[in-house]
């Protein structure tokens, strides 16, 4: 799952039925309206791990 490292939205990926990296750079956070860069990965148990600059 991604989490928006500013109001701490998560995206799973499970529910939603499409993962991250399919979304357009286009997609906007639904609650605070960040860019898709805003995200992080996070994994279930684990600290949320920041993507690389520039990583589609
Ligand atoms: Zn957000």
């Amino acid at each position: 799952m991604y989490e928006c490292r500013l109001c701490g939205f998560t995206y799973h990926e499970t529910s939603a039925n499409k993962s991250f990296s399919e979304l357009g750079e286009e997609y906007r956070c639904p609650l605070c309206g960040a860019a898709k860069g805003a995200f992080a990965q996070a994994s279930f148990g684990g600290k949320p791990v920041q993507l690389p600059a520039g990583h589609a």
